[in-house]
């Protein structure tokens, strides 16, 4: 969802005739688009602020600082200091987009040193474009400040979203990412009691130009399995499911109020492994929830073996304000959940370096991302696995080309175009 607002912003920014710029020190006007899921990330943000506050003493730079942790306190005193130019909350109302556009105007008018043939043509092309199809969230995870910050869920009308890509396949946008923090649930708020989540990835993918889509996050207990019957139908739906897991425990899982057992989450994991024997696997794990006993913590180590995922994404438990578990009283001891963290991500990383194996020797229709130069580039397979390949024919980002997939070199995939 940030990632989507970052380009949501600079796509803004650059229309307006500005340009992007490598480093800070280059710059007159800085974003910072801030998250708050986890304290490291706000912190994060907080020192950057602060390392700007000082290079404002010296260069007139203008801070915007935008997103989710907007409304958390903890920037109060940078606030004061007047370092920030712009503050405003996640990008989901028009009000939000209007006052920035204002503020970008009196930047513009404003600024001194501000020339046209400062304006460059940029020739910024992209072929891969993230949508929100839903925003905010209704669930209500124990430990997630996610409800408070982005509100309730609220699906954006599938005609719109149909027309939305149409337009942006017309510029050259062909691999599209469907978002929402429970997928599941859209077309929820607009009266569809099952959720129309299958009929939207359907629509989507019946589009021509749509060359791969893709979709995140899958809530495990929402999952509607008919998911599964549409991207049998359509292949060049990504063979990857993100569903986060957060613990390998059942009454870990229930303290999370995550609403499905260990059981539900491995039959689920069968019922697409039964329809895509190849595909990708990530998650998302939480070490050290309020309470967490080492027996399940290696329930949870336990459950990530038995899976085999790809990818696990995780980190140590953070206290979110407002949120249920903050209140919970079991203490949580940071260096110990350090000490788990780095252990789970020393064993996944074996589970990685193993599973890959899968793809050696096989065939795959790979989509071209990244011209590397002298006849190489990268792509991805139908299961979002980046590959580097060797075809003395030209190609073009976005083609989708079949290659012999022949080596494995440090953890990366390797192959061949295929030659009939
Ligand atoms: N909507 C997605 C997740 C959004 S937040 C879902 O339901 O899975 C992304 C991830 O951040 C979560 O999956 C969780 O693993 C992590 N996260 C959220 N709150 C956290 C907290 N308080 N401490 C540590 N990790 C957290
Ligand atoms: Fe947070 Fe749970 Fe909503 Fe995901 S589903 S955003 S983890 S509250």
């Amino acid at each position: 969802m940030n990632s989507y607002d970052s380009d949501v912003y600079s796509e803004y920014l650059l229309s307006r005739g500005l340009i992007e710029v490598n480093t800070e020190d280059e710059a007159d006007l800085i974003l910072i688009n801030t998250c708050a899921v986890r304290q490291k990330s706000v912190d994060k943000s907080k020192n950057l602020l602060k390392q700007l506050a000082y290079k404002k003493l010296k260069k007139n730079i203008a801070v915007c600082l935008l997103g989710c942790a907007t409304d958390l306190p903890d920037y109060t005193d940078l606030k004061n200091n007047q370092c920030i130019d712009f503050m405003s909350g996640p990008l989901n109302s028009m009000v939000v987009k209007s006052e920035f556009e204002k503020f970008i105007d009196n930047f513009l008018a404003e600024i001194s040193f501000y020339r046209k043939d400062k304006l460059l043509h940029s020739n910024y092309s992209k072929i891969s474009a993230y949508l929100p199809v839903i925003h905010g969230c209704n669930t209500f995870c124990s430990y997630c400040i996610v409800p408070l910050v982005r509100g309730r869920e609220v699906s954006v009308p599938m005609d719109d979203i149909v027309s939305e890509i149409i337009h942006g396949t017309e510029k050259g946008i062909c691999e599209w990412t469907l978002l929402g923090q429970n997928v599941n649930h859209y077309g929820k708020d607009l009266g569809h009691e099952e959720g129309q989540f299958p009929e939207l990835l359907d629509a989507v993918a019946s589009l021509s130009k749509v060359v791969r889509l893709d979709f995140l996050t899958s809530h495990p207990r929402d999952f509607n399995t008919r998911i599964l019957e549409i991207m049998l139908k359509h292949e060049k739906i990504y063979r990857h499911f993100h569903l986060p897991l957060q613990s390998g425990d059942d009454e870990i899982l229930e303290r999370m109020r995550r609403g499905y057992s260990t059981t539900q989450y491995k039959n689920l994991i069968q019922q697409i492994r039964d329809c895509f024997p190849l595909a990708s696997l990530t998650t998302d794990i939480i070490v050290g929830f309020p309470g967490e006993t080492e027996k399940q913590y290696l329930n949870t180590l336990k459950m990530i073996e038995q899976i085999g995922f790809d990818t696990v994404y995780a980190a140590v438990y953070s206290h979110r304000p407002g949120t249920l578990a903050s209140t919970y009283i079991e203490k949580v001891y940071p260096e110990q959940n350090k000490e788990r963290l780095r252990h789970l991500l020393d064993v996944q990383r074996n589970i990685s370096k193993k599973r890959i194996n899968r793809f050696l020797n096989n065939y795959n229709q790979v989509f071209i991302t990244k011209d590397l130069q002298n006849s190489y580039y990268e792509a991805k397979t139908l299961e979002e696995k980046t590959i580097i390949l060797f075809s003395s024919k030209q190609l073009k980002l976005g083609d989708i080309v079949k290659v012999w997939i022949k080596d494995i070199q440090k953890g990366q995939l390797m192959g061949e175009i295929f030659q009939p």
